[in-house]
């Protein structure tokens, strides 16, 4: 009998086990209806995890034109507020009205940025550092964004 009961316990165990199991992996699903992200993407949009300094495609790019939103095409910033803040990420000091959200960071110092449309993270806001007469830092992802060159067609934001 004893060990009939320790067989069922087992068998009814397991449904429990796959459902958590299922539950840790849609941590990093996304939205199927935003652009498709890579795990690496994944990492850094949905689990606010950061590109190490000076590995963004982004950081020193100089080119003219729009950085939207990796996720869902949300036009973030222009080139013409970026600068050359000697980081080790993309720097802006200002972004397109609207379209980034700010918010306190999990560690209660920094100020996380967001978009405003996806809430995919971008990175941290600064204030006060002196780099530029606005007196403000974006610090962003490479990866969180899509260099669109002036003179080229911006994709249609998914909603
Ligand atoms: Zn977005």
């Amino acid at each position: 009998m004893k060990t009939i009961l320790i067989i069922l316990s087992l068998i009814c165990s397991i449904p429990l086990v796959s459902a958590c199991q299922q539950k840790a992996t849609k941590k990093m699903e996304q939205n199927a209806k935003f652009n498709k992200l890579s795990d690496y993407e994944k990492k850094v949009i949905l689990e606010k995890a950061t590109d190490r300094p000076y590995t963004g495609e982004y950081t020193d790019n100089k080119k003219t034109g729009t950085y939207i939103c990796r996720q869902c095409n949300n036009p973030l910033y222009e080139s013409k507020d970026k600068f050359d803040s000697h980081c080790g990420w993309p720097s802006f000091d200002d972004e397109i009205k609207g379209s980034v959200k700010q918010i306190p960071d999990a560690d209660g110092m920094r100020v996380e940025i967001v978009c405003n449309n996806c809430q995919g993270h971008l990175g941290h806001v600064f204030m006060g550092e002196g780099f530029t007469s606005k007196n403000t830092r974006h610090c962003v992802n490479s990866t969180s964004m899509v260099f669109v060159e002036l003179g080229k067609d911006l994709p249609q934001v998914i909603k």
